[in-house]
């Protein structure tokens, strides 16, 4: 048993759709409760491979080649884009 909150890993694929660069990160998505809310306030936060508690790495997604920020995101599972900013 363990103490940890809920937290699982997700790796998202990215497209960079300036030069076709293409490539995975995988983020520990943390699931807080507070159990002070009647109403079982539910919040969701991003931790990247460093540790460090990103707002989401939907909307900060930016090529590592190129540094375009026309960058296509898909999850493994759902198989169809969950961000397109250009769209
Ligand atoms: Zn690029």
């Amino acid at each position: 048993m363990t103490s940890e909150p809920g937290a699982v890993s997700e790796t998202f694929a990215f497209a960079c759709r300036s030069c076709g660069h293409t490539w995975e990160a995988t983020f520990q998505v943390m699931f807080f409760t507070d159990p002070t809310d009647a109403a079982g306030l539910h919040t969701q936060e991003y931790v990247d491979e460093d540790g460090v508690a990103i707002r989401s790495p939907l909307t900060d997604a930016v090529c590592t080649r190129c540094g375009s920020r026309r960058v296509r995101v898909t999850t493994p599972g759902a198989g169809r884009p969950a961000h397109d900013p250009a769209g």
